[in-house]
């Protein structure tokens, strides 16, 4: 290609620029490259199919205009995707060397982890989809009584065929920090795209709000319906981080669509729907209209069972690593976080066992995990948990609580519980305010203050309280 051909192309690129604006320019053509230019034809490249079928579909006849402005011997743009490009950035953590080796398995560069069959990646990525950890899956899920639920429902999402008529929309899943949620959305887009019948695509929040509603709101409404008739199962993870109020109509926007489309939605959050704060009634009661379903913490069994199953997964790669049963089981009982503190003390057992060659023992794992074991970690706390038990304790009625009533025997219980709503839980004034009958937040800091001052003098009040307290947190 000659430098003139390289001219042209920086400076149809810049009169592109101006025509569609910044935003535009950067979310369709700034990874678009030009790889030929034969007889009036320009060759262009992008390195998804996405974006090549919205740039054909939406910005043809405009690049074509650009680009004879400058040459007008140019008669035809064509427009093809850059495979090789495709493939390293598929799967960032997937070795696409491996993938052909053992014909179309793959297997991931960590130490633990195990081959995979999936279908065909690519999909995933052509739609705009966020990166995928192969060892994600529902094979590598471990189900028990915490999670067996929210396991079978996401199974059921990602089985589902085309025709069936959909079960739960959306499916909403949440639970504290580690305790598998990204884990089971991944198994579902595996699972899903591997089935071949829905595309599905996994999108965390961040990806949604600078990737995909970026894209979208560039486009007209039927540009916007065109794209999301590709999608069959839409996964957002930990959509408490969805942020901006446009971001929030997009969203809104887009569940709405694809929902009344029969299409699927898979949602994952550190709280429930009615905790989401930020978002606008409509849309958290859309969301709570599915099947919303929690995920309690690891009980100790289960913890047992993922260190046992990431032992036969290391131990693929690793085959003299052997973790005693007792060792496991002194790591399941006293490593009582989550999914990847348990990961993290068996990484270190592994460490040290490859990096010494000492057998893995119980004086080992004691030292190598001293620092992952916490004290109890405080219990998550519920408001209803707080109305229910002050409710009782004072004995009136949960709806006296929510009520307007300003009786006596009311009002103290009243800014007890939103004082207690305050403390024990990580939730903001406005919400309490919301969740105490649709109280106004100065309401709320008012109850707060006026108990806070009470406290202090009120022998009697401060141990209710702390009785109500040790009540909520046991
Ligand atoms: P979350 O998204 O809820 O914060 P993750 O899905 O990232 O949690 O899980 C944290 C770690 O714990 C991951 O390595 C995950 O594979 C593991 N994990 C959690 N629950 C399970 C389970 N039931 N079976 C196997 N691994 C699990
Ligand atoms: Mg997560």
């Amino acid at each position: 290609m000659s430098n003139a051909d390289q001219e042209s192309w920086s400076r149809v690129k810049e009169h592109l620029r101006t025509e569609v604006g910044d935003d535009v320019y950067s979310s369709w053509f700034a990874r678009m490259d030009l790889e030929a230019i034969e007889e009036g034809a320009v060759r262009l490249s992008v390195p998804t199919r996405f974006l090549k079928s919205w740039i054909q579909s939406h910005y043809a006849e405009r690049v074509l205009a650009c680009w004879q402005a400058q040459e007008d011997k140019v008669t035809r743009v064509e427009l093809i995707v850059r495979s090789a490009v495709l493939k390293s950035t598929i799967l960032p953590k997937a070795k696409p060397d491996l993938a052909t080796e053992n014909g179309g398995r793959y297997t991931n560069g960590h130490g633990i982890g195990r081959a995979l069959s999936v279908g065909d990646p690519s999909v995933h990525e052509a739609l705009g989809g966020s990166p995928l950890d192969p060892r994600l899956t529902f094979d590598t899920f471990v189900v028990g009584r915490s999670n067996t639920l929210a396991q079978a429902a996401a199974k059921q999402v990602a089985g589902a065929k085309r025709s069936d008529p959909v079960m739960f929309n959306p499916l909403y899943i949440h639970s504290g920090v580690g305790l598998g949620k990204t884990h089971l959305l991944q198994a579902v887009t595996w699972a899903g795209n591997a089935a071949g019948e829905r595309k599905v695509l996994y999108l965390t929040a961040e990806k949604f709000m600078y990737g995909f509603v970026s894209a979208l709101r560039t486009q007209t409404a039927l540009a916007f319906k065109e794209a999301l008739r590709g999608i069959g199962v839409l996964v957002i993870d930990d959509l408490q981080f969805l942020q901006g109020k446009s971001t929030q109509a997009e969203f809104c926007h887009t569940l709405n669509a694809l929902i009344d489309a029969g299409r699927q939605v898979v949602i994952a959050s550190d709280r429930p729907p009615s905790d989401l704060e930020s978002l606008d009634d409509r849309v958290r009661s859309r969301l709570a209209g599915g099947l919303v379903v929690e995920m309690a913490a690891l009980g100790e069994e289960l913890r047992l069972e993922i260190l046992k199953a990431r032992v036969m997964a290391a131990r693929a790669h690793h085959p003299a690593f052997d973790v005693p049963l007792p060792v496991l089981g002194y790591i399941a009982k006293t490593v009582t976080h989550n999914g990847r503190d348990l990961e993290g003390a068996l990484n270190r057992l592994l460490a040290h066992n490859k990096l010494t060659g000492h057998a893995v023992t119980l004086e080992m794992a004691e030292r190598e995990v001293r620092d992952l074991i916490r004290p109890q970690e405080p219990k998550r706390v519920k408001i209803e948990d707080i109305q229910r038990v002050v409710a009782r304790q004072y004995n009136v009625s949960r709806s006296d609580l929510l009520s307007s009533r300003r009786t006596a025997n009311v009002v103290r219980p009243r800014q007890v519980a939103m004082y207690l709503a305050k403390t024990l839980t990580l939730r903001s004034l406005p919400e309490i305010g919301r969740r105490f009958g649709g109280r106004d937040h100065t309401t709320v800091l008012h109850a707060v203050r006026k108990i806070e001052g009470l406290v202090g003098n009120d022998m009697a009040l401060a141990e209710e309280i702390e009785i109500l307290k040790r009540q909520l947190q046991e």
